[in-house]
């Protein structure tokens, strides 16, 4: 990381160094911080931002009672640009470059944490999987809301399992308002309706018919008024920090690009940024572009915590906010996905004021002031600020380039051929000209390519998911002969081959797949299956084993450890692996019930009884546990424990026979014989043919 330092400083000294900025004798500072990122926000559909056409009253009343800016995103995509608000850093530096990677590096400093380590009290409420735990984004959470209905064998795009912001919403909204006066507190609330597919609910339906994604941002716009009221209901209003921004825009359709992620144009890269709270100019509009990177700083500052910032490329737009101008900085973004999932060039993108660069095969310059929908490329006519802002853009590849050679395991968040392509671009050629510097197909020539390949990769999820395996290989098969070898095709075409029952094929995708992203762990999940299916529990083992080397805190992979060896009659290995399962997620309930199940298996009653409430009291909410410390109590001759268990287990399920039959027995060896007779009947009539709850039944009548 300390390498990936030195872009900043090929930043800085790019843009003519203004007189350094002092802050005004103790300016007022906000207490709580509420960050709400409305996911797919483009500016131009907010009122403040100059839309005429969608209703916007809330976030346009808040640009008047704060201040706002024109923000500006380092990388078009979910996962990465949230970690770039986050952290401060460009994608480079906290190695987070796609919304499939490993979870965030533990030393990189995220805003939750340093805030928690102030005495804050802390809340998450996200609405994407690509934003879940594992993300890494829940550092310093004291609670992190990432609950999603998927079952075992979903196959939707990752970046399609959302839940609706309502829900998110009414958690912050009773979060902030049980918070007391006495303690800071910072809460974040994701909210992902614009993001595709556009379902907006009624009567933004109606009202928007024909252009749903409108209609997902007023709605977008009536659940951050919700969070707004409950602010002004428990007066934390006047003290609190409200930053509402995004972390891209969307294609709709401009330059041929109908969502985002793929190319770097401002329809994608501009976002709202608008602050209110305690420090903050009411109706000010910012000159200075405000990009991602600048966020953590300038909350920081806004709410008295200068000194905890931590090293960072972006700067601290409090003065601006204030109303002070100051000059404007590089704003860089970047796309690496046409490189990453489909072998073509990345993009990259330096904007300098009205000008902004695309270094691409064939490079882009456009004034975005006379030209913002960037229709006229002028690379050819102003060929001497062309020229200026790629050697901006030069500097800092190579920068990117000497820190990745100086970072022990770059291939922690991306493949080691991925780092060699990236290597390759020519962008560090010493001994090269500089002519010939993106290599590889132009994006813009690629992208009708890139919708037939989407096209035949949403054909063959679904296919997957429906379980017509054959059409769903047919499509991969498609993709492949147009050249694709990307994770995440090899991954899927496995998990097709697993759906038609053809193992050792299945084995070699996942095999494939791991080569290209080595620390993802559900493809060790898939590959140990995929041994098991064929009767090799020791390549499943083996299979596992590598996983955890590669992504040590996947604990999914440590658990399957743990019942392959129970399934290859080890115990005792088994427990040494829900042991360390334990350790490495204290939080786990399911750990615990695993170990402790396993204890109960193998004669150790005691400690199995002491896992599993311990798991009860993390997790409360699923009846299995419950039933799991009935069965250990009941075995261990604590009738009236078990009794309450199974009570709890049969509140939370009163439709399971097991729970209810168990409830009975309990009863029935307390000598109750009438009231236990009451639960078999009940167990008989969730299942007439249950033949336990029969006998006992007739065993119970006086
Ligand atoms: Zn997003």
């Amino acid at each position: 990381m300390k390498a990936a330092v030195a872009s900043l400083a090929a930043l800085a000294l790019m843009s003519a160094c203004g007189p350094r900025q002092t802050a005004p004798a103790a300016p007022p500072v906000a207490r709580h911080l509420v960050l709400i990122t409305i996911d797919t926000l483009r500016a131009d559909r907010v009122g403040a931002y100059g839309s005429t056409d969608v209703e916007t009253p809330t976030l346009d009343r808040l640009a008047r009672e704060g201040a706002s800016a024109d923000g500006s995103v380092q990388v078009p995509l979910t996962r990465p640009s949230h970690v770039t608000l986050f952290t401060g850093r460009y994608p480079a530096e906290h190695g987070i470059r796609d919304n499939v990677s490993p979870g965030l590096a533990a030393d990189v400093p995220v805003l939750a944490e340093i805030l928690q380590s102030r005495g804050f009290a802390t809340a998450g409420f996200v609405s994407s999987i690509v934003l879940s735990r594992q993300s890494g984004l829940a550092r310093g959470f004291d609670t992190y809301s990432d609950r999603f209905e998927i079952g075992e064998d979903d196959a939707r795009f990752l970046n399609t399992i959302q839940r609706r912001g309502d829900l998110p919403t009414a958690e912050a909204v009773s979060w902030l308002g049980q918070q007391k006066e006495g303690k800071r507190h910072f809460a974040w609330l994701h909210l992902y309706d614009p993001h595709d597919p556009y379902e907006p609910p009624e009567p933004f339906a109606s009202h928007y018919a024909g252009r749903p994604y409108d209609g997902e941002v007023a709605w977008s716009d009536t659940l951050v008024g919700r969070l707004d009221a409950v602010l002004a209901q428990t007066r934390l209003q006047k003290d609190t920090l409200l930053v509402v921004t995004s972390d891209h825009g969307e294609g709709l359709g401009e330059h041929e690009e109908s969502v985002h992620g793929f190319f770097v144009y401002e329809t994608t890269l501009h976002v709202p940024l608008i602050v209110r709270g305690p420090g903050v100019k009411p109706g000010h509009r910012l000159q200075v572009v405000a990009r991602s990177v600048d966020v953590l700083p300038t909350v920081l500052e806004l709410l008295g915590l200068t000194e905890a910032i931590p090293r960072v490329s972006g700067r601290s737009l409090a003065a601006a906010f204030r109303g002070e101008s100051l000059r404007d900085e590089p704003t860089y973004a970047e796309s690496l996905v046409p490189l990453i999932h489909y072998g073509w060039s990345d993009l990259r993108t330096l904007r300098l004021g009205r000008w902004k660069y695309i270094l691409a095969p064939r490079p882009e310059l456009y004034d975005v002031q006379s030209d913002p929908g960037e229709l006229r490329n002028l690379a050819g006519v102003e060929a001497a600020r062309a020229r200026e802002l790629r050697a901006g853009l030069e500097a800092r590849l190579r920068d990117e380039q000497a820190a990745a050679r100086g970072t022990p395991a770059p291939a922690v968040t991306l493949a080691p051929d991925l780092l060699e392509k990236l290597g390759s671009l020519g962008y560090v050629s010493g001994a090269g000209s500089a002519v010939g510097l993106a290599k590889g197909a132009d994006p813009k020539d690629k992208i009708g390519e890139y919708r037939i390949l989407n096209g035949l990769m949403r054909e063959g999820l679904i296919g997957l998911r429906e379980g017509r395996f054959e059409e769903s290989l047919a499509r991969f098969r498609a993709m492949a002969a147009r050249g694709i070898d990307s994770f995440e095709l090899n991954y899927y075409t496995a998990r097709a081959l697993m759906g038609a029952r053809r193992w050792r094929e299945a084995a070699a995708r996942y095999e494939a797949a791991i080569r290209l992203l080595p620390a993802y762990g559900p493809a060790y999940l898939g590959l140990s299956d995929a041994r098991v299916a064929g009767r090799d529990l020791a390549g499943a083992l083996e299979a596992v084993t590598r996983g955890q080397r590669a992504a040590p805190s996947d604990v999914r992979l440590i658990e399957r450890e743990g019942e392959l060896c129970r399934r290859a009659g080890r115990p005792d290995a088994a427990a040494l692996a829900y042991e360390r399962m334990v350790k490495l997620a204290p939080r786990d309930a399911l750990a615990r019930v695993r170990l402790g199940e396993l204890y109960r298996d193998m004669g150790r009653p005691r400690e199995a009884a002491r896992l599993l409430r311990e798991a009860v009291q993390i997790d409360p909410a699923p009846a299995s546990y419950w039933n799991s410390l009935g069965m250990v109590l009941g075995g261990e001759g604590d009738l009236a424990g078990a009794e309450r268990a199974f009570r709890e287990a049969t509140s939370r399920d009163n439709a399971n026979v097991e729970y209810t039959y168990n409830l009975g027995l309990a009863i029935l060896r307390q000598q109750r014989a009438g009231e236990a007779a009451l639960q078999f009947r009940r167990a008989l009539e969730i299942d007439p043919t249950f033949r336990p709850a029969r006998q006992r039944l007739a065993e119970a009548r006086p």
